[in-house]
This record gives C-alpha cells, structure tokens and sequence, in this order.
C-alpha cells in the first residue's frame, strides 16, 4: 500500500491563509493538528462515512465532528427534513413545536431525564447545570474528575483533558482563582479519593459531575462499582450526582452510558447527537430540580437561539434514525472489527498499546497499558502517536488529531471502511 494522498496544496494555502485571520487558523484548538504534527486538511464536504478536502482527497473518516455524525454524515433523511424546516425560516425566538418532540424523544430515552431545557452547546448545557447544582443544593463546591472535560467555562477549566491536555496549558490563564478554588479533582476511577473530599469538606458540596465513559484523556472505561459507588456517596452527602453524556448519550447506548450501566444520575448534559450536527446542547433531570429552571423557577440561564427548528430538526431525525432495530448491535459489531484489528496489528508490529470501545465510541493508547486514569492515559508516547496519525492521514484515513480523544464510528461505516484502515494500519506501524 502506497500514500494515497499525496497532493494537499489548497489546505496548505487555506490554512496558511487562516493563521493570519484566526487565532491559530482554527475555530476550535484541537483542530489545528498541533499535537500530532502536520498541517491539517480543510474540508470540502462530508458524506456517509467519508470526508474529502479541498484538493479532491476523499478520506475514511472516524471523527465524525467529534460525534455527531453517528448516522453517517449529511444522511439524506437528516438533510430533507432540514429542507422543509428551512423553507420555514431558521429562528423564532419564540416556542416551536419541534422542542416539544426532540424533548419528549430524550426524556423517553434518557432514564434521569423527567424535563429537559435546550441551549446551544455543550459547554453551555454544563455551565448551566453546574449553576443549577448550586442553586438546589445551596452549595458552592464542586467535584470533577481530571481528564473530564465539561467545556471551556472557567469552572471546569480544571484538569481538564485533551483540548488543554494537548496544548499543554495546566489552567488557561484568565481563569481567575477564585473562581476554581470551588471545583475540586480527583483521579477517575478512585472513589476513595471522591469519599476523601467528602469528608474534608462536609455539607459543602454540590455534586460530582462526570463523564460516565470518558472521551476527552482518551477512551477510558469506569472501573466495575465506580459509578454505583458515586452514586451512593452522593445520596449519603446530599450531593447530586451529574452525568455529562455530551459525548455518550445517544452513543454508548440510545439511552446513554446511564442506560448502559444501569446508574441513574440526578441531572445529565446533552450535546453532539442530539443536534444531528446543528449546534446544540441541553441539560435534564428529575422534575424537582429543573422546576427551578427560570421562569419556573428562580435560576436564571437563557438563550437566542435555543431550541431553535433547524436544530432541533436534525435532531429528531437523527434520534429517529437511531431507534432502528439493530443500530447499536451494528456499531457495536463493526467498531469492535475495528478496534480488535488494531491492538492485533500493533502487537504484531512490535508496539505496546491497549484500547477498547463501548458501542460506537473507541479508543487505543500507546501505551502497555491498563488505562484507568488520566495520569495513566499521559503514559503513552504521544510521539509516537503523531507519527501513527500523520501516516493514517496520508493513506486515506482521518483520525482525531490527539492521544487524548476518543474515536467515533457511525452506522454509515462498512467492513470495506474496517479493512481499508487495517490495511493501511499495518503498513503505518510496520515503520513507526
Ligand atoms: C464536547 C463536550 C463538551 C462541550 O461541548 P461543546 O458543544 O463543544 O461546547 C462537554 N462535555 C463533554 C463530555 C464533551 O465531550
């Protein structure tokens, strides 16, 4: 197997162009391809499993835009209904029928989820919930664990994982102390760390939020009674236990990782798929809590463009398209090829690695491995990683451009898509 990208000379010149308009010529950091090495690919667009770039260059792609894109992008049903809402205009500012189903869609599917509130990011949906956590509770402290990450508000700005993992920053500058000083770490995976916080900061905190499966050090897994341990340390505190499913709800299961592991939180974040790839995010749980969401309630949190119909029309569709009898045991089949087949290739290449997937959602470490943490995620050779990446890149195939992210399949992928990345896996590693 040969390169078989060889011309990118557009991208080369967009993003040099770029750099100069954009901080770092990008909309969002990760993108920029500064951990891996390399210049990144500008898209052109997007269709089913694959991604080609503006020099013509078509691609197998597992990001997915970092996950929504689980039916495959722009699907043909998705793209139709949007046509329709579109023809009837792109914001009310005003209450829309379609909230009233995408809503009734998640509060079905998601077990915590009895209201639900719409917003445009998951960043908001998290900076929201955090507020929310506060307001119930009347506490101000807060318990994340490190390599989550919630988004980019200055709360959660904490130990925060790949997008900030990757560039290397310990905090962002500009995050005021006092504003961190109530967010509180702890390595995943270790309850007796979560239990110790508790008792040296008794009746004083709010709740543990987490990434039930985390996505943003890498893929790592909770540990068997880790999220039922959290959830009983919660309940015996008076604290609320906050699942963040921006990127496993819908993913892991329809229901989410709550589904999965049969571990019902007090509130959950939403994001990604439930958008189909509008922008999207929203946040739900149990009636007495979100009661206190303004106007029902006191807690204020708004927003322009909320729950706006292109959104939430991609989203239903979406949701739609996953209820299909055998989507998740499809995900499940053809990103466990795919993950099985690469560990295989790297041990018979000669590297230490390790990975897994739930459903969807996969992820390999450099690294001998077990993953547990964050700390032991940082382990790998991400040097390496940057190697195995920009070959991937240059025989056809787009990987997330850091150690530290997870990967996404979708149900447009196929078993040619499978063995095509094998294929060029095994060459890549035969001369990492
Ligand atoms: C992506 C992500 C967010 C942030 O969502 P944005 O839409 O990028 O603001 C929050 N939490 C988790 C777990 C995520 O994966």
């Amino acid at each position: 197997m040969v390169n078989t990208i060889t011309k990118t000379t557009k991208s080369q010149e967009i993003f040099a162009a770029a750099q100069n308009l954009m901080p770092g010529g990008v909309s969002s950091p990760v993108r920029a391809f500064k951990s891996v090495g390399g210049q990144p690919i500008v898209f052109d667009r997007v269709k089913g499993a694959h991604i080609w770039d503006v020099d013509g260059n078509q691609y197998v792609d597992y990001v997915g835009t970092w996950g929504p894109a689980i039916c495959g992008h722009a699907h043909p049903e998705v793209i139709a209904a949007l046509h329709e809402t579109l023809d009837k205009g792109t914001s009310f500012g005003a209450p829309c029928a379609l909230e009233n189903v995408l809503a009734q869609m998640v509060i079905d599917a998601v077990p915590s989820i009895e209201m639900v509130r719409f917003v445009n990011s998951g960043t908001e949906a998290c900076m929201a919930v955090l507020r929310l956590m506060r307001a119930f509770t009347k506490r101000d402290k807060v318990i994340k664990f490190e390599g989550c990450y919630h988004g980019h508000a200055d709360m959660f700005l904490v130990k925060a994982g790949s997008g900030v993992a990757t560039l290397g920053l310990p905090d962002s500058p500009g995050v005021p102390k006092s504003v961190t000083s109530s967010t509180l770490t702890a390595p995943y995976n270790d309850l007796e760390a979560v239990k110790a916080l508790f008792a040296e900061n008794r009746d004083e905190i709010a709740g543990v939020i987490l990434e039930p499966v985390v996505g943003n050090a890498g893929f790592i897994t909770p540990d068997a009674g880790f999220l039922e341990g959290l959830r009983e340390i919660t309940q015996e505190n008076g604290a609320l236990l906050v699942f963040d499913e921006v990127m496993t709800g819908f993913r892991i299961a329809y229901g989410g990782a709550q589904e999965k592991f049969g571990v019902t939180p007090d509130l959950t974040t939403l994001g990604k798929i439930i958008g189909g790839g509008l922008p999207v995010g929203a946040y739900g749980g149990r009636r007495d809590i979100m009661s206190m969401v303004a106007p029902a309630g006191p807690m204020y949190q708004a927003g322009t463009l909320s729950g706006n119909p292109l959104a939430m029309t991609a989203g239903i569709k979406t949701l739609e398209l996953l209820q299909k009898p055998g989507t998740y045991e499809y995900l499940d089949q053809i990103t466990k090829k795919l993950i099985d087949g690469l560990l295989q290739v790297a041990r018979e290449t000669g590297h230490q690695v390790c990975g897994g997937q739930i459903s969807g959602m996969f992820g390999m470490f450099f690294n001998a491995g077990p993953v547990h943490s964050y700390d032991d995620a940082k382990n790998s050779d991400t040097a390496k990683f940057g190697r195995y990446h920009r070959g991937m890149l240059e025989r056809g195939i787009y990987l997330a451009p850091s150690q530290f992210e997870a990967g996404f399949t979708s149900i447009a992928h196929t078993e040619e898509d499978i063995e095509k990345t094998l294929a060029a896996a095994r060459d890549v590693m035969s001369s990492l």
